[in-house]
């Protein structure tokens, strides 16, 4: 069966690429300083392929923002599991127009990719669902699992109606497990199950000692500069090799399970690969060892200066300044609190204000860390599903960066298994100039979903 998918699937190749550009023709940037119309156009061109495939109760599910979501089904019996299958149909903006290659919006294939603003990221998510399922239907008919769609439409701007949407329609969307395809592989051919995302919040502190500034000659010695002061405060948040200094900031922390931490290290991460990506200069010694990195990374908080102000650097004159402001960024690792961890972090450095300066604390909204149980079925069967479609190791992978969805899934469905996966790969440069998808994944990525929903509906 799975050598029949496979040449099934790579006959309609051309089609679903077809498919592909089509979307990608469409600049659906969902910022608001662009041309809200083409969001709009792209969940009409969505909307028409859910059509044209014969799903059912297609649906625009509308935020305030007016850039619409896309719903649609395709039933078979209420005893059948159903999957909801999630994508996205806006896109960043292009950045820096005159670095691309080729333009943005006319999709080209060169060599073993698909060039063009959306084609990973992620579009090539929406064709994958739609040709998955096609697929599966030809094969099982009304023998295959129940499929959900929903296409968002402000992903790339913030999702901020999408917890709405969720909470208003859990009725409709209601299912038994969650694929969201708008993730990548670790590397390309490697099939990877996104188990982990990190939280993140922020918090910006300014700190005050005069009205205004001062005339450093005339005034400083006996009044204490803020700068320091704020400097004091920042470095005492953070131990020497970076590990947070707050007591109890990590009490709830998840700690990887050793399968997960085995799955890490066979990935071969090395600090050569991390420095060459990174740009890290040759003399900065790393806060952890090799074997540690993509724990550290994925798997632990971590603090950074976001920015800081003190006076600046074209009026550097000899001032003693009257305020200095700093914003501190939080990664947050599985099983910690972004409100939780903003609060400890506003009242440590309250605690440490020298000679009693003015302190003020801003926090901004914050996102919580994403874990899912893998110990589901599901996500036996989508890993093996993905071996074989990709001919290859599946990988549990984590992710350092955050993406809120995920999480609203959770609190909308409960403790149902939500399956990070996706075709994006460490060179599609999603968000960045010449993004593009490598085409031999996208197939297998299609091949891996169709295998994965024949799987579900196999009694043995
Ligand atoms: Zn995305």
């Amino acid at each position: 069966m799975n050598f029949d998918i496979e040449n099934r699937i790579h006959e309609r190749l051309p089609k679903y690429i077809e498919a592909l550009k089509q979307l990608v023709r469409i600049p659906s940037i969902s910022f608001d300083n662009f041309d809200q119309k083409f969001v709009l156009q792209s969940a009409e061109a969505v909307k028409q392929m859910f059509s044209d495939a014969g799903f059912t109760n297609i649906q625009f599910l509308m935020p305030p923002s007016g850039r619409p979501t896309v719903y649609a089904e395709s039933l078979t019996s209420p005893d059948k599991p159903t999957v909801l299958l999630y994508a996205h149909h806006d896109v960043q903006p292009t950045m820096r127009e005159n670095l691309w290659e080729t333009k943005p919006f006319e999709p080209v294939v060169k060599g073993d990719r698909l060039y063009g603003r959306g084609t990973a990221d992620d579009k090539a998510g929406i064709i994958t669902h739609i040709a998955a399922t096609e697929q599966v239907r030809n094969l099982l008919g009304k023998d295959g699992p129940n499929l959900k769609f929903i296409i968002e439409g402000e992903e790339e701007s913030g999702s901020a109606g999408f917890e709405n949407i969720l909470s208003q329609h859990a009725e409709l969307l209601k299912c038994d497990a969650v694929i969201v395809a708008d993730l990548g592989n670790f590397a390309k051919g490697v099939p990877s199950i996104t188990t982990t995302l990190r939280g993140m919040t922020a918090v910006a502190v300014t700190l005050k000692a005069t009205k205004a500034p001062l005339h450093s000659g005339s005034w400083s010695g006996p009044i204490p500069d803020p700068g320091q002061a704020l400097c004091r405060i920042i470095a005492s948040l953070t131990n020497a090799d970076g590990s947070i200094a707050i007591p109890h900031f990590e009490d709830g922390l998840i700690p990887p399970t050793p399968a997960e931490l085995e799955s890490y290290r066979s990935l071969g991460y090395t600090e050569t690969t991390l420095r060459k990506e990174g740009g890290v200069l040759d003399c900065v010694q790393l806060n952890v060892p090799e074997k540690e990195i993509l724990e550290s990374l994925w798997r632990r908080p971590s603090i950074v200066v976001t920015a800081m102000e003190v006076g600046n650097r074209t009026n550097a004159g000899n001032v003693l300044q009257d305020s200095a402001y700093a914003r501190i960024g939080i990664r947050l690792a599985p099983g910690m609190d972004a409100d939780a961890c903003a609060q400890m972090l506003v009242e440590f450095m309250q605690a440490r204000v020298p000679n009693g300066l003015e302190a003020s604390f801003a926090v901004e909204d914050g996102a919580n860390p994403f874990t899912t149980d893998t110990t589901h079925p599901f996500f036996t069967k989508m890993a093996s599903s993905m071996a074989k479609a990709y001919h290859a190791e599946t990988k549990f992978i984590g992710c350092g960066a955050s993406i809120p969805g995920a999480e609203l899934f959770r609190k909308t469905f409960g403790d149902i298994p939500i399956l990070l996966v996706g075709i994006e790969d460490p060179e599609c440069a999603a968000h960045g100039e010449n993004e593009s998808l490598y085409l031999p994944d996208f197939e297998h990525g299609i091949v891996a979903e169709t295998l994965f929903f024949a799987e579900l509906t196999n009694k043995k």
